[in-house]
């Protein structure tokens, strides 16, 4: 699990945008999913414990962190409900099955479905998701 320790950016610094970050945190998160599933017989992490199995310990806890969804109390993302305990074997096209994404939804290990998306873009208008490929899509909502 180096790699995935190695991938998520602790801080934004380098990066020339919120969205940016946010983006690559989405994507990272279905990437360290992805990589966990390869660990466990093609199993995806079960949702309410998501955010334990796809970073080794000592990961800073700033890594599952949306900057505004903080100032807002919550962490910011979720993991889908249907993705949970999941076989890979079951999903036919992993670039359509969403797996991470942000939500409104409160606290660590936040999961459930798409609906629970920010109705307004936290930075911008778009809302981002990660898929099973690990590819992330911004789904356009309205802005600020
Ligand atoms: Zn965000």
């Amino acid at each position: 699990m180096v790699i995935v320790a190695v991938l998520f950016p602790v801080t934004g610094g380098s990066y020339p945008s919120q969205t940016a970050l946010c983006m690559s945190r989405v994507k990272m998160m279905a990437l360290g999913a992805v990589l966990n599933m390869g660990e466990n017989d093609d199993i995806l992490p079960f949702a309410s414990s998501w955010m334990d199995r796809i970073v080794p310990d000592g990961t800073p806890e700033a890594v599952f962190h949306d900057k505004k969804a903080v100032a807002q109390g919550r962490y910011g993302y979720a993991f889908s409900d249907s993705a949970s305990g999941l076989k890979k074997s079951k999903v036919a096209e992993p670039k359509d099955f969403p797996l991470t994404f942000e939500t409104i939804l409160p606290g660590r290990n936040a999961h459930g479905a798409l609906s629970s998306m920010p109705p307004v873009g936290r930075h911008g208008t778009s809302d981002k998701v990660g898929y099973l490929d690990t590819h992330v899509k911004r789904i356009l909502v309205s802005g600020h």
